[in-house]
């Protein structure tokens, strides 16, 4: 696998600022099956970790990726999939963390945080970002599907002894679906959870994209503002992309990619897997770079026989003179 597929941007991120992406597991090996998932079904859920590839190759994709590119505000390690599935993780981040004083991001869903490896490999992190989606059970059944081994309890045992061991910031992601986890019982069980981790920090998000399933829709922000009334003055409603004040600083590689892209787009409509195989970047920088797009006006989006496609509008450039 190519440089360019595992360590993928600096791209802008809502949360961190200009983010440089190190993903860390195969496309959708995940412990969860999340209805809203970007990145399509799960091909293997499971909550077997495994050294997917040599700590030393990643780390030398992400020294490469700091030697020629901009210098990002942080590194997440995210992935296609679930990153704490990577057996190498502990080490990864000790060394991530001798290499740059750039702060090192761990995006999680939360649910393997009740295993004894993976809370002490995560422990180095500057920031933990875990999510969580559902107060019960059965909306925890429902939105987020998890491997059989992932119950309710120990997902927020796991939750809770990581968030209160941990030393940096925490970021608890919560992601809000109309008619899944929006009721009136849902947002106080969410809350009463919410307080009782106290992460410290709480965005709230919602699935705003078209998404291929038609039962994943946006919640209005009035009722994501509910939640964020609900769970105290450290929660807020992530604000749109186009205020997020490293917008506008896309990088050159960035703004020819965005050219590259309209180019595409404009002779026919394209999923994000067809712009992300055309121009052979990773699945979550042809989100981001689409997102852009998408806040600036260039294009358009619909959703299609349970797919998402974009398209450039062609505009009239014939001089008639
Ligand atoms: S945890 Fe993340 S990668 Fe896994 S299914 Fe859910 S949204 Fe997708």
């Amino acid at each position: 696998m190519s440089r360019r597929i595992r360590v993928y941007g600096p791209v802008p991120s809502r949360r961190f600022g200009l983010s440089l992406g190190v993903d860390v597991v195969p496309h959708k090996v995940c412990s969860y099956d999340c209805i809203y998932c970007q990145l399509g079904g799960t091909t293997e859920k499971t909550i077997t970790r495994r050294l997917f590839y040599p700590v030393e190759e990643i780390v030398g994709d992400v020294r490469a990726a700091l030697a020629t590119g901009p210098s990002p505000d942080v590194i997440t390690l995210a992935g296609s999939g679930e990153p704490t599935l990577y057996a190498g993780l502990g080490r990864l981040i000790r060394i991530l963390k001798e290499l740059t004083e750039i702060p090192v991001v761990l995006l999680t869903n939360g649910g393997t945080l009740f295993l004894d490896d993976v809370l002490a490999d995560i422990m180095a992190v500057d920031i933990l970002a875990p999510s969580l989606d559902a107060g019960d059970e059965v909306t925890f059944e429902r939105v987020n599907q998890p491997c059989q081994a992932v119950t309710f309890h120990r997902m927020t045992t796991g939750l809770m002894n990581a968030i209160s061991r941990f030393r940096g910031d925490v970021r608890l992601e919560v992601m809000i679906i109309k008619g899944m986890n929006d009721s009136g019982a849902e947002l106080g069980y969410l809350t009463r959870l919410v307080k009782t981790l106290a992460p410290g920090n709480v965005d709230i998000n919602t699935p705003v994209r078209p998404h291929p399933s038609a039962s994943v829709s946006p919640c209005s922000a009035r009722s994501l503002q509910r939640f964020a009334h609900g769970f105290g003055p450290d929660a807020a409603v992530i604000a749109d992309f186009k205020r997020c004040s490293v917008a506008g600083g896309s990088t050159q590689q960035a703004s020819l990619l965005k050219t590259r892209i309209l180019a595409m787009l404009s002779r026919r409509p394209c999923s994000v897997e067809d712009v992300s195989r055309a121009m052979e970047i990773h699945r979550h920088e042809a989100i981001k770079l689409l997102d852009l797009l998408l806040e600036e006006g260039a294009i358009q989006q619909r959703r299609t026989n349970e797919r998402v496609f974009f398209w450039a509008p062609v505009t009239d450039t014939i001089d008639h003179h």
